[in-house]
C-alpha cells in the first residue's frame, strides 16, 4: 500500500521524468554515433580498397599478368594488398578460372558466382556482410584499348578492426551514459524534493489554520499555483465562517423566539399560583393570555417547519401546470375575513389568464404571506391591490398596500429570518419575522425574483416575477 502511494506521488513523478530526460538523449546519442561511425568506417574502407584494386587492375592488364602469374612485381603488390587489409585476393580469367589466390588454396579452380558473372558484364560490385564482418568486392579488369573485360579481381577483406573500434567506442559511450544517468538521478532526486516541498507544507498549514495554532490564513507563496490554492482555501474558510456565524445566529434567534411565549406563560401561571384566592374573571383573563401565547408558539414552530422544508427540498418541487388567476382568487378569498375585520378593501386585478408550471403549495404560501403582510401592516380603512400580468416568459404578481411602509434602511433586511422592521407592531399582531424569508425561498426555488418598494406612511409594493415554464 505504501509503495503504491509512493509511485503516485508528485515527487516520484518529477524524479522519474527528469531521470528519463537525463538518460534518454545520451542513449539515443550513443546509438546514433555508433551507427554513423560504422557506416563511415565501412564506406572509407571500400573506397580505399577500390582505389588500390583499380591501380592493381591496370597493372595486371598492362603486364598481362592473367597469362603470366609468376610476375614478382604484381605478386608482391597482391600480397601487400591482402596483408594490409587482412584479406584475400582472387584473380579470375575470362574462363572463370582462378589464376591467382593470395591464400594459395583455390588457384586453378573454376568460380562461377553471381557477382563474378555480373562483373564480367562490366559491373563493379561491393557487398558488406556485417554479420560475418567482411567486405567483398568484384572489379572487372578492362583492356583500355579494346574495352574487353579480360578478368575479374575478387577482393574480400575483414572488417574486424572496424568492429574492434566499434566495441571500444560502445564501451566508452556506455560509461559516459551511465555517468550522465547518475548525475541526472542525483539532480532529479534533489529537484523533485525541492520542487515538491512547498506542496508538502500545505496540509500542515491547513491543519494549523483549522486548529488555530498557526497563522490565521493559509499563505504559501512559493508558486503561483500554491498562491492560488491558498487564496481559494482562505476564501472557503471565510465563507464557512460566515455560514457558521449565521447558523449560530439562527439558533440563538430560534431559542429566543421560542422562549418568549414560554416566559410569558410562566409569569402568568406563577402569578395565578402565587395568589391565594383568585377571582374566576382573573383566571379566565390569564388563561386567555396563556392560550394566546400557546397559539403564538405554535405559529413560530409552524413557520420554522415551513422554512426548513423550503431549504431541504430545493430540488424536490412538486411542479405542475396551475391556473395562477384561480390561485390568487383563492388566496384573497381566504384572507378576506382578516381584511374585513380591519375594514380594508381587497381588490384583485387580472390583466390576462395565466397558467404556469409551479409548486402550488409552496407558491400559495409565499403569496399568502405577501397579502397577509399587506393587510397586517395597513391602516384602518386602507386598501390592498393585487394584480396579475404576464409576458411570453414570466408572470408578475404585484401586491400593493396603503399601509405604514418600510423604512429605507430596513428594506434590504426584511427577507432575513426573524427580522422585523417594526418590532412592537409585528409582535402585537402575532408576526414571527419568518414570513418573508419563507416567501423569498419559495420564489427563488422557482428561479424567480422578488422586489420591494416602499414609502413610510404611504404604503408598500411587492413585485414577484416567476418563469412561466419551470427551469430545473
Ligand atoms: P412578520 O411575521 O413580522 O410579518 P415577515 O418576514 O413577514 O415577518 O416580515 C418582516 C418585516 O417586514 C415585518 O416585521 C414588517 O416590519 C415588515 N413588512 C413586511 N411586509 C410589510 C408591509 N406590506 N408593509 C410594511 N411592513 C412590512
Amino acid at each position: 500500500m505504501k509503495k503504491f502511494k509512493f509511485y503516485k506521488s508528485l515527487k516520484f513523478r518529477i524524479f522519474f521524468w527528469m531521470l528519463l530526460i537525463g538518460i534518454l538523449p545520451g542513449m539515443a546519442f550513443r546509438a546514433g554515433i555508433l551507427k554513423t561511425y560504422e557506416n563511415k568506417a565501412v564506406s572509407n574502407r571500400r573506397i580505399d580498397i577500390l582505389s588500390q584494386a583499380k591501380i592493381l587492375g591496370t597493372q595486371i592488364v598492362t603486364y598481362d599478368y592473367l597469362n603470366n602469374t609468376s610476375l614478382d612485381v604484381i605478386n608482391a603488390q597482391l600480397e601487400l594488398l591482402s596483408n594490409i587489409y587482412d584479406g584475400r585476393v582472387l584473380l579470375i580469367n575470362s574462363n572463370f578460372v582462378i589464376v591467382k589466390d593470395t591464400y594459395n588454396l583455390d588457384a586453378g579452380k573454376a568460380i562461377i558466382s553471381e557477382e563474378v558473372v555480373k562483373s564480367f558484364k562490366g559491373e563493379e560490385i561491393s557487398k558488406y556482410d556485417s554479420q560475418n564482418r567482411y567486405i567483398e568486392m568484384t572489379i572487372p579488369l578492362t583492356d583500355s584499348k579494346t574495352e574487353e573485360i579480360l578478368g575479374v579481381l575478387l577482393v574480400s577483406v575483414s572488417t574486424d578492426s572496424i568492429e574492434a573500434n566499434y566495441e571500444y567506442l560502445k564501451d566508452n559511450a556506455l560509461v559516459i551514459v551511465v555517468a550522465c544517468g547518475i548525475v541526472a538521478a542525483a539532480l532529479a532526486m534533489l529537484l523533485s524534493q525541492r520542487l515538491v516541498r512547498p506542496l508538502g507544507r500545505i496540509p500542515k498549514s491547513i491543519d494549523e489554520v483549522q486548529t488555530g495554532e498557526g497563522e490565521e490564513a493559509l499563505s504559501i507563496s512559493d508558486y503561483t499555483e500554491t498562491e492560488a490554492i491558498s487564496r481559494a482555501f482562505n476564501e472557503m474558510i471565510k465563507r464557512m465562517q460566515v455560514i457558521d456565524q449565521s447558523r449560530q445566529e439562527f439558533v440563538s434567534n430560534v431559542s429566543h423566539e421560542l422562549k418568549t411565549p414560554l416566559t410569558s406563560m410562566k409569569v402568568l401561571a406563577d402569578s395565578l399560583l402565587g395568589q391565594g384566592e383568585v377571582p374566576v374573571e382573573l383566571y379566565k383573563e390569564f388563561m386567555t393570555d396563556i392560550a394566546e401565547e400557546i397559539e403564538r408558539e405554535n405559529k413560530i414552530i409552524n413557520d420554522l417547519l415551513s422554512l426548513v422544508k423550503m431549504d431541504k427540498s430545493a430540488g424536490n418541487l412538486n411542479i405542475e401546470a396551475v391556473n395562477i388567476n384561480e390561485l390568487l382568487e383563492l388566496i384573497l378569498k381566504r384572507v378576506k375575513p382578516i381584511a374585513q375585520k380591519q375594514n380594508i378593501e381587497l381588490v384583485m386585478e387580472s390583466f390576462r389568464p395565466v397558467t404556469a408550471e409551479i409548486d402550488e403549495v409552496k407558491l400559495t404560501l409565499a403569496l399568502t404571506n405577501l397579502v397577509e403582510n399587506a393587510i397586517k401592516y395597513n391602516k384602518e380603512e386602507g386598501w390592498v391591490h393585487v394584480s396579475l400580468n404576464a409576458d411570453h416568459k414570466y408572470f408578475f404578481v404585484r401586491v400593493e398596500d396603503s399601509g405604514i411602509g418600510i423604512p429605507e434602511e430596513d428594506l434590504e433586511h426584511i427577507y432575513e429570518r426573524f427580522y422585523r422592521a417594526d418590532k412592537s407592531h409585528s409582535r402585537e399582531i402575532g408576526g414571527t419575522g419568518l414570513g418573508l424569508a419563507i416567501t423569498r425561498s419559495a420564489i427563488l426555488m422557482h428561479r424567480g425574483a422578488i422586489k420591494a418598494h416602499s414609502k413610510v406612511g404611504e404604503g408598500t409594493i411587492f413585485t414577484v416575477r416567476i418563469p412561466l415554464n419551470y427551469i430545473a
